[in-house]
């Protein structure tokens, strides 16, 4: 196998976009994944920009910041298969939108009244980056091997035996065992795809009820229809109750989707942990070789996934290296 000069674990939205920026660099770089990205967590996301379920909250606002800058970018570009799509989100309790909305430029207004659905004491608007992933991990493969990356589907069993002189770690819930890390926890999600009826703009109910959420996020001919969030759940098999209800509760929102035509079920473990783990550590063995860890990006993987990359490739290009 050639030499390289960094080698990413795992093919989800963060280990192609921390290899896209490695390449893009200049560093020759190879990806190793257990699964294909079709296969990944990363395929089911809805995807809005947005770092929900993930901290700590100061590192999470500067790596949304510069994802919300790139997806942005890449909204002009058909490939990336991105759009701008305005929104509202929407809450039976009194609530305040958080604070990280503040970055989009659009800023956020909030609903009058007669916006609201019955019941609901408040909401508000916005318009943010929506990402129809299948599309978007394909736009990410390409251009990671248009700057010269190739990817292997295997399975790692060690780290550390890795033969380069920069490894990272963007194995997602992989890395629980891989790390190991029990810090890690999976929060089941589901989500449903439907042709779309019309829908134009996505619509975000803030509440969960026990592990069930209710949302919507339009991707052109197809309408994304969430959701769950199950914590310490492993299973990938949709389950067909679970799709049932979340198709109610969403026509109960826009009745035009009662008896749209089922395209697609997709269930994803989102990899939860109390921080997202971005740091650097030296490896064993003779040279300087390092291990970045960039897992544990929870509910908020397609928004940070450009800052994380960006911090590691500007850290390894600088030689900035951990401590011993
Ligand atoms: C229903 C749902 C909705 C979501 N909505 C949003 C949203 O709106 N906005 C947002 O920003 N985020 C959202 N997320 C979260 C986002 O999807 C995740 O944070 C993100 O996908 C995590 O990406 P990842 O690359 O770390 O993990 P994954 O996509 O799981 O990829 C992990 C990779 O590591 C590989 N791997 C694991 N173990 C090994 C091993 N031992 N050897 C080799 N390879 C290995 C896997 O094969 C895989 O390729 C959502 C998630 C779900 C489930």
């Amino acid at each position: 196998m050639t030499a390289v000069d960094a080698l990413v674990v795992g093919a989800g939205v963060v280990g192609l976009t921390t290899a896209i920026s490695l390449a893009e660099a200049g560093l020759a770089t190879r990806v190793v994944t257990a699964d294909p990205p079709s296969r990944t967590t990363s395929v089911a996301a809805g995807a809005i920009w947005g770092p929900v379920r993930c901290g700590p909250p100061d590192r999470c606002r500067e790596w949304a910041r510069a994802g919300l800058d790139v997806l942005s970018e890449l909204a002009g570009e058909p490939a990336a298969a991105i759009r701008q799509v305005r929104g509202r989100e929407v809450s039976q309790e009194p609530a305040a939108p958080p604070d990280w909305l503040d970055l989009l430029p659009g800023g956020v207004a909030m609903c009058a009244p007669t916006e609201l659905p019955d019941g609901f004491a408040a909401g508000w608007w916005y318009t943010a980056p929506v990402v129809t992933m299948p599309s978007y991990l394909d736009y990410l493969l390409a251009r990671y091997a248009a700057a010269g990356g190739s990817v292997e589907v295997a399975a790692v069993a060690s780290l550390q035996s890795q033969d380069a002189p920069v490894v990272v770690n963007c194995a997602g819930m992989g890395a629980r065992e891989l790390v190991p890390d029990p810090l890690l926890e999976p929060v089941r999600g589901q989500v449903v795809v439907v042709r779309n009826p019309g829908i134009e703009e996505f619509y975000i109910d803030h509440g969960l009820r026990g592990s069930e959420y209710v949302y919507l996020f339009p991707h052109g001919d197809v309408v994304l229809l969430g959701g769950t969030a199950e914590e310490g759940a492993w299973d990938l098999a949709a389950r067909p109750e679970v799709a049932e209800r979340i198709l109610r509760d969403c026509s109960a929102v826009h009745p035009r989707l009662r008896g749209a035509q089922i395209v697609a079920h997709r269930v994803g473990l989102r990899p939860c942990r109390p921080q997202v783990r971005l740091e650097a550590e030296r490896l064993p063995g003779p040279g300087d070789r390092v291990l970045w860890h960039n897992y544990g990006h929870g509910g908020g993987g397609v928004t940070l996934a450009w800052g994380c990359a960006r911090e590691i490739t500007a850290a390894v290009l600088a030689g900035t290296a951990p401590a011993a």
